[in-house]
């Protein structure tokens, strides 16, 4: 089964909704002709309001980089799916390693935050991904497995059309060091075997994997190239219009 390539930017802490604003408005023109791939920015939950604005019309998606697990109540800094669903957003990341690293984010509120946001009708990227020790111990599959299993636990077949999974080794992202296309593509391989044990084949064929780490315009063409590649998750290389559009084309 073809699967569509999907490629996202994650604008992390970064960018004002002015700022967000003006590249969304240069990136749409940019990438106006391209019907290969799916397009996606993720702003900052302040900035979120000015990129589906200033989306509007386009074939740029705007996505949320968090969502609360919670619909309403004593959460302090956190952001509902409803609340989300009013700003236009259509997706949403969980379990990004940053969250993860620094914000105790863990298997299940990632499985938390992914309901939430399927039972709102929101479109989920699902981050995982191996730290650099767990690489060196041999032990990348087996992480990738925990995270796809628990990350996904109560989440059902038909649900799954509306989840992208991404992976990113954790050592890669915003490092420079990406996983080389063969390292990524034998981890993307081995994720989509827990999918199929998890879902069937037909399922885990028709789930998109992007890879996630320092991909920019340079290597774009490799990584998306490989059979269980489906696309990118991009941090740093997704700020600047230009550069973003060279990582799209690329990798089409
Ligand atoms: C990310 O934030 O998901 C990411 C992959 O960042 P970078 O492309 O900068 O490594």
């Amino acid at each position: 089964m073809a699967r569509k390539t999907i490629i996202a930017g994650n604008w992390k802490m970064n960018k004002t909704a002015a700022e967000t604003a003006a590249v969304i408005n240069e990136l749409k023109g940019l990438v106006a002709d391209v019907t290969d791939a799916e397009i996606v920015i993720c702003p900052t939950f302040t900035s979120i309001t000015a990129a589906v604005e200033a989306a509007a019309g386009s074939n740029v998606q705007i996505g949320a980089q968090n969502i609360a697990w919670a619909e309403s109540g004593a959460f302090t800094g956190e952001i509902s799916a409803s609340m989300l669903k009013e700003t236009g957003v259509t997706w949403v990341i969980t379990g990004h390693s940053e969250r993860r690293q620094y914000f105790a984010e863990t298997d299940a509120t990632v499985n938390a935050r992914t309901k939430a946001a399927l039972a709102a009708g929101l479109k989920v990227m699902v981050c995982i991904g191996e730290t650099l020790e767990e690489r060196e111990d041999e032990i990348t599959n087996a992480v990738c497995e925990i995270q796809l299993r628990r990350g996904l636990k109560g989440i059902s077949a038909e649900e799954m059309a509306n989840i992208v999974i991404a992976y990113e080794p954790v050592w890669a992202i915003g490092t420079g060091k990406t996983a080389t296309p063969e390292m990524a593509e034998e981890t993307h391989a081995a994720c989509r075997s827990v999918l199929t044990a998890m879902y069937g084949e037909e399922v885990a064929e028709s789930v998109r994997i992007q890879y996630g780490g320092s991909m920019k315009a340079a290597n774009s063409a490799q990584l998306v190239g490989q059979t269980n590649i489906d696309g990118g998750l991009v941090g740093g290389a997704s700020l600047v219009a230009e550069d973003f559009t060279a990582l799209i084309k690329n990798a089409l």
